[in-house]
C-alpha cells in the first residue's frame, strides 16, 4: 500500500502512533497533527493537501540545487547496480569517495586537501573533536585539549555536536557533556554591541572574549576554537568583517587550531564555495554536509588542512574512529553529480554577483520598514528578520519567540515555508532562486508580517 492510499488524517494517525520527531514537543505535535510533505519541484514543496508553498529554507538548509533534480536521482540508480556498497575500512577504498575527495580539496582552500566522510553534520564535528584531540596527542601535548566555542552555537545533536555547541536547553538535557569544552559571547551585534561601539569595533571585542578564554586556560592547554561563519541555527547571527580575521590572528599567536562548522555555509550558501573565502580566512577544520548532496543522500565531509593530515600521516598510529557509511559510494556519486549542477549552472557566482546582491536589497527595501521589524540582515542567500515589539527599544514581544511564531505561521498559510528561531525569522533559500523569486518570498514575506501585526496588536 503506498502513501496515496491513506488519508491526510489517517497519515497523521499514523505518524502520531508511531514516529518519533527531532526537536519535537511530541505531546504539542500529537494535539496539532503534522503538516506532511508529499513532493517537491524546483523551489517549491507540496503537502499533502496539495498546496505549493515556497521552501525559502532549503528543506533544512541543504536542498540548494532545488528539487526534482533527475541527474542526483540518475547517479544514486547507476551506483546503486554497480556497487551499493563497500566500506573505506581495512585499507579499503571505492572510486566515488576517492574523486569525490579530490574534488572537495580542488574547492577548499589551498592548505586543505584532505577528506573524512561521515553521514552527517554531528558526525562530522564528532570526528573533528576526535581528530584535534589525536592531532595534539600525536604532537606530544596531549594536554592541549581545551576546544572554546560559542554561547548559542548550533554544531548537532550527538553527545559531541550537542558539547560543542552552545544551547542551553540541550545541555541541560545532556546532563554532563564531553569534558573541556568552554562557550564564550557570540558575535551579534543587534543585541550586543554597546551603545556607540560601531560594528568593526564589536568585532574585535567579540573575538577578544576567544582570546580571554585562551589565556584564561593557558594556551598550552587550548586545541582549538570552533564556530559556524554564520552562526545559522541560532538566527543567523553575521559577524561583522572584523571578527574573523581576529579569531585566525589569535589562534595563530596562540598556536590554537582554528576549526570552522560550514555544514550551513559551505558549497555556494555566501557567494563563494566556503564562507572560510568569503572572511578570507584558512582554517585546519571545515565541517561540512546538506549541500554536498543538496540534501539528496545524507553526507558529510570533513575537510582537514595539511598541517593536521601531515602530522597524521607522517606520526602514522591509528586513527580510532570511523562509521559504516564514512564513504559511502552512492551519496559520494550523489555529491559529484551535485556539484557538477552547481559549477555547470553557475550557481556560487549567482550567488556572489546577483541574487544574494538583490536578496539583501529587497531585505532593506521592501521589509526592514515594517513596524514589527527590528533589523534585517543577510550574507549572500542568507538572511534574517528580528521580530520586535518596538522597532526603536528594540524591546521583543512577551512569551519568548511567540511572535516570530506567529509570523511564520502566516508565512506558511501564505504559501512560504520559513522558520522561526528565537524571535527571529531565519531564511535559507535554495541557490537556484532567481530574482522573481526573491520578489515572491518578499510579497509573501510582507503578507505574514501584516497579519501577524494585526493578530499581535489585538
Ligand atoms: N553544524 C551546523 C552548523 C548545523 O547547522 C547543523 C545542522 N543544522 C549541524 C552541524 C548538524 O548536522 P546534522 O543535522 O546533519 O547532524
Amino acid at each position: 500500500m503506498t502513501y496515496q492510499n491513506y488519508s491526510l488524517k489517517q497519515l497523521q494517525q499514523v505518524d502520531a502512533a508511531h514516529h518519533l520527531h527531532p526537536f519535537t514537543d511530541h505531546k504539542e505535535l500529537r494535539e496539532a497533527g503534522s503538516r506532511i510533505i508529499t513532493r517537491a519541484e524546483g523551489p517549491y514543496i507540496f503537502d499533502s493537501e496539495g498546496n505549493e508553498i515556497l521552501d525559502a529554507m532549503a528543506g533544512l538548509w541543504c536542498v540548494n540545487v532545488g528539487y526534482g533534480r533527475e541527474e542526483l536521482a540518475r547517479a544514486a540508480y547507476h551506483q546503486m547496480k554497480e556497487l551499493p556498497y563497500y566500506n573505506s575500512f581495512f585499507k579499503c577504498s571505492t572510486p566515488t569517495p576517492v574523486l569525490l575527495a579530490k574534488r572537495l580539496a580542488e574547492l577548499a582552500p589551498p592548505s586543505v586537501n584532505q577528506v573524512f566522510f561521515g553521514s552527517s553534520g554531528s558526525e562530522a564535528n564528532d570526528t573533528a573533536l576526535r581528530l584535534v584531540r589525536h592531532f595534539w596527542a600525536l604532537e606530544g601535548k596531549p594536554q592541549k585539549n581545551r576546544i572554546i566555542s560559542r554561547k548559542n552555537a548550533y554544531h548537532g545533536s550527538t553527545v559531541a555536536g550537542t558539547s560543542l555547541g552552545g544551547m542551553e536547553p540541550m545541555h541541560q538535557q545532556l546532563g554532563g557533556a564531553v569534558p573541556n569544552i568552554v562557550h564564550v559571547m557570540m558575535p551579534y551585534a543587534y543585541e550586543l554591541a554597546l551603545p556607540g561601539e560601531s560594528d568593526h569595533e564589536f568585532g574585535l571585542r567579540a573575538a577578544k572574549a576567544v582570546e580571554d578564554a585562551i589565556l584564561e586556560a593557558g594556551p598550552e592547554n587550548v586545541a582549538a576554537f570552533i564556530g559556524e561563519p554564520i552562526m545559522g541555527a541560532g538566527g543567523v547571527k553575521i559577524p561583522p568583517m572584523s571578527y574573523w580575521p581576529e579569531i585566525e590572528r589569535i589562534c595563530r599567536k596562540y598556536d590554537v587550531l582554528l576549526m570552522l562548522d560550514e555544514v550551513i555555509t559551505g558549497y555556494g550558501r555566501t557567494g563563494e564555495w566556503f564562507a572560510a573565502q568569503s572572511f578570507g580566512i584558512t582554517p585546519d577544520t571545515i565541517t561540512t554536509a546538506k549541500a554536498l548532496t543538496s540534501g539528496y543522500q545524507p553526507l558529510s565531509a570533513l575537510l582537514v588542512g595539511d598541517r593536521i593530515a601531515t602530522t597524521l600521516t607522517e606520526k602514522g598510529g591509528e586513527f580510532y574512529h570511523g562509521y559504516t557509511y564514512s564513504g559511502h559510494p552512492v551519496a559520494c556519486a550523489v555529491a559529484l553529480a551535485n556539484l557538477d549542477i552547481i559549477e555547470k549552472e553557475g550557481l556560487v557566482e549567482r550567488v556572489k554577483n546577483d541574487t544574494g546582491p538583490y536578496f539583501a536589497q529587497a531585505l532593506r527595501e521592501r521589509i526592514a520598514d515594517h513596524p514589527l521589524v527590528g533589523e534585517v540582515r543577510s550574507f549572500g542567500l542568507m538572511g534574517a528578520i528580528e521580530i520586535v515589539r518596538d522597532k526603536a527599544t528594540k524591546e521583543r514581544f512577551e512569551g519568548d519567540g511567540r511572535a516570530a511564531v506567529v509570523v511564520r505561521d502566516h508565512a506558511i498559510a501564505n504559501g512560504l515555508m520559513l522558520r522561526a528561531t528565537g524571535d527571529t525569522m531565519i531564511l535559507s533559500p535554495p541557490l537556484i532562486w532567481t530574482r522573481e523569486t526573491i520578489d515572491l518570498a518578499c510579497e509573501r514575506i510582507g503578507k505574514a508580517l501584516d497579519l501577524a501585526h494585526k493578530d499581535l496588536f489585538a
